[in-house]
């Protein structure tokens, strides 16, 4: 598969605020990416890093196969980093011809993209006539004008109505089937979880994990146990097939699943392996708790 985007060690500090702290991905051809994070984690700032209008402190990042410079290379990007900005009295289409001529890249494309993200019909009304929504689906029109290698998308939802946010979704997935690479900055869970297949989640600009969307969220739960002779039973943990790690925590283990298992059937091994426990309890964490606990604050 082919790599679009390669993030290497990459360093952004503000002063004595460090925005981005030795991030490292890789992006492939073909995926839909989350960048998911809190407010302030960093998600902005690599995102501009990458487009050439943030300068990195220290770490590398390369386009494509690193052959061509950078400047070329974002020839075949397009991105939406910040609110949608048209001429207001100008209509979408005229808009968008603007934008061609600018490119130096030519108009043929323009209907079909207005009629990619819907708005068509209203290609003759003026920009300043457009919700809040339909500003930036004409974004990502325009920024499809060239057909991108990859598209670029800063909190594509932000300040959209239930129906827009539905609509932009529908929108990227619809514009991922056709095997545009995607990379968008959320702060939301539900919506990398809905639309992404691949996230890297931040933290104060580091990366916290990094991976399939659906291996992230099938946790198949874990363990709390207790017993008299944890030496015996983290060992009999540690050589368990279906325990992919083990936390002491004072006189609780906690032990992570990687395929499902049944407390009773569970409970059965430890028994015939000569380990009665005094407590076992199977609990399964949200997504949501897991997102949580990721990104909470006062955890290292
Ligand atoms: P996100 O997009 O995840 O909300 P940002 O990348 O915008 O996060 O910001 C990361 C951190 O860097 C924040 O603490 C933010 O205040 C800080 N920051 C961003 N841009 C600047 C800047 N131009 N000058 C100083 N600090 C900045
Ligand atoms: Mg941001």
């Amino acid at each position: 598969m082919r790599t679009i985007l390669t993030i290497t060690n990459l360093t952004k500090k503000y002063g004595l605020l460090t925005a981005v702290n030795n991030l490292s991905f890789t992006i492939k051809k073909g995926n839909v990416y989350g960048i998911l994070g809190p407010n302030g984690s960093g998600k902005s700032t690599t995102l501009g890093i990458a487009l050439n209008v943030v300068n990195k402190t220290s770490g590398d990042f390369e386009w494509f196969d690193g052959t061509v410079s950078t400047h070329e290379a974002l020839k075949k990007v397009g991105a939406i980093i910040e609110r949608p900005n048209f001429y207001p009295y100008m209509t979408a289409y005229k808009n968008l011809e603007l934008v061609c001529k600018i490119k130096g890249i030519d108009t043929s494309k323009i209907n079909e993209k207005l009629e990619l993200v819907d708005l068509i019909d209203r290609k003759d009304s003026k920009f300043k006539t457009f919700s809040l929504g339909m500003k930036q689906r004409l974004a990502i029109a325009s920024a499809l004008l060239n057909d991108p290698e990859i598209l670029i998308l800063d909190e594509p939802t932000n300040g959209l109505d239930p129906q827009g946010i539905h609509k932009i979704r529908a929108l990227i997935q619809q514009i991922a089937s056709t095997g545009t690479t995607i990379l968008l900055a959320s702060h939301l869970l539900d919506e990398v979880e809905k639309v992404c297949t691949h996230v890297v989640v931040l933290r104060k600009g580091k990366k916290l994990y990094s991976g399939r969307v659906d291996e992230m969220i099938s946790s198949h739960g874990f363990f709390e146990l207790k017993c008299e002779d944890n030496i015996s039973l983290i060992s009999f943990l540690e050589s368990h097939p279906s325990i992919e790690k083990t936390i002491r925590k004072d006189d609780l283990i906690t032990a992570f699943l990687n395929t499902p298992l049944s407390a009773s059937e569970f409970n059965k091994q430890l028994f015939n392996a000569g380990i009665p426990l005094s407590h076992l309890v199977l609990r399964k964490e949200s997504l949501e708790e897991q997102f949580l606990k990721l990104t909470d604050n006062t955890s290292s």
